[in-house]
């Protein structure tokens, strides 16, 4: 096998032994810590369309884009000019503004489900805050997730939860009470027949059942058919709210996310990053007798000083206005991102590894396991070790990957066929380079 030279990183490392002495692992978020797949991360200067660039002038081609919200690629000119044309007129006011109106307007046409719209800083706030507004709204207190899905760090969802939560192997957290965790009931996906059963058992105490409709965050798994249905069905039964976490998903598989794509309409949607164009943004909405239960229209509380960002909504604007007017954006991308899945596929067939890759749209994951991958238990079948050594030929070409087993790629509009032959060329050595072949 061909073996790519070592990657020049001396800024990175220095900042990373700097970094340790003042935040907790050196990062601010835990999957940037590179963990999961070994060496230490790569601190970034800049970036623009598909490539980054690091502190030591590294470039790399990006398959993680903020995790999902550079659909454009990085610093599109139209994202760029609607936030500096924003800037002067101040950072922000914690009074209404014009553009959280167009931006309520705008997400609605989107997603014809949400009725009514609250914007909140991250998935995680409108994660929390759905829930609540479920709980409010049926008196229950009971949710369910599913196993190897992730919402954020909010206490009731690090239950059985995905992303870091499982690459570090602590999913049930330190800090979070049995209290809360009692009222956290968790399903291995893709299995109707368990769901029935648990709500059966817990009869009139459900609140909610949330999900990730197409599962980011145990890497790419795709609902099977009849499964999202399934859903819908059993929660219109038994009066149980159903929330589609869209914080990956929405925006980005189709306009109207997910839930456009399959034809499942939820009560509930939460949505985040692709909204603010890569500004600190969520939002959580659906059913207007729902969410009229929010404060000042109702009596469940949820507030924040910087919700609505003027800086924030001017990306979010923007963006989403772009992703509106270009309908046939969504076709590329997912032509673009079926080559990479398909390809990608087809290297480790002919390395004789036959590794599972799933793909939905524009987003999917390479699992190194022959099996299907249908759920959490399926995912964990992954040789994680191979994947390490995989990740670092791959970002020792040039090609930056999710730094971990269970996580999604996410493609751009800015990866052009060129750079497809790009990122498999380095796919076939990398995947030789990780299993000495
Ligand atoms: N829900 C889903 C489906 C997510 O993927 C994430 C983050 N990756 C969150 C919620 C939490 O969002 P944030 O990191 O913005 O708090």
């Amino acid at each position: 096998p061909t073996t790519a030279p070592e990657l020049a990183l001396p800024t990175s490392a220095a900042l990373f032994e700097r970094a340790k002495n003042h935040i907790p692992g050196g990062v601010n978020s835990p999957v940037r810590a590179f963990r999961a797949v070994g060496g230490h991360p790569v601190f970034m200067q800049s970036a623009k369309g598909a490539w980054l660039t690091d502190v030591d002038g590294n470039q790399y081609l990006d398959f993680i884009n903020s995790w999902g919200p550079m659909i454009l690629g990085h610093a599109p000119d139209i994202v760029l000019d609607a936030v500096q044309a924003a800037i002067p007129a101040s950072l922000s006011f914690g009074a209404p503004t014009r553009r959280e109106v167009e931006m309520a307007e705008l997400i609605k046409q989107m997603v014809p489900s949400i009725e009514k719209v609250r914007l909140v800083n991250s998935g995680t706030e409108a994660t929390m805050s759905a829930i609540r507004v479920a709980r409010g709204y049926t008196g229950r207190n009971k949710i369910i997730k599913f196993e190897g899905c992730y919402h954020g760090h909010g206490d009731s969802f690090l239950i059985a939860a995905g992303s870091g939560a499982l690459t570090l192997g602590t999913p049930d957290s330190p800090g979070v009470t049995e209290g809360v965790a009692q009222d956290t009931l968790t399903v291995p996906y893709n299995d109707l027949p368990a769901v029935q059963h648990i709500i059966e058992v817990n009869e009139g105490q459900v609140a909610a059942l949330i999900l990730e409709p197409v599962v980011g965050n145990m890497g790419l798994v795709a609902p099977q058919e009849g499964y999202l249905q399934g859903l819908r069905d059993l929660c219109t039964q038994h009066g149980i709210v159903l929330i589609f976490d869209e914080v990956m998903t929405g925006f980005r598989l189709a306009r109207g996310g997910a839930q456009e794509l399959y034809g499942i309409t939820p009560d509930m949607t939460t949505l985040g990053k692709i909204i603010g164009g890569g500004m600190p943004v969520g939002a959580y909405g659906g059913r207007q007798d729902i969410m009229d239960n929010v404060a000042p229209a109702g009596k469940v509380y949820q507030a924040g000083t910087l919700s609505g960002n003027p800086i924030a909504t001017a990306a979010g604007i923007a963006q989403l206005t772009y992703l509106q007017e270009h309908p046939e954006l969504y076709d590329e991308l997912n032509r673009i991102t079926t080559r990479l899945a398909d390809g990608t596929r087809q290297i480790a067939a002919e390395l004789g590894l036959n590794y599972t890759v799933n793909q939905v749209g524009s987003m999917f994951s390479v699992f190194f396991t022959d099996k299907p991958v249908h759920n959490l238990a399926d995912a964990k079948h992954s040789d994680t070790e191979a994947f390490g050594r995989y990740f670092r030929a791959m970002l020792h070409r040039g090609i930056y990957l999710a730094p971990a087993q269970y996580e999604a790629l996410f493609v751009s509009t800015a990866i052009t066929d060129e750079l497809v032959e790009v990122y498999l060329t380095a796919c076939r050595e990398a995947m030789r380079e990780a299993h000495g072949l």
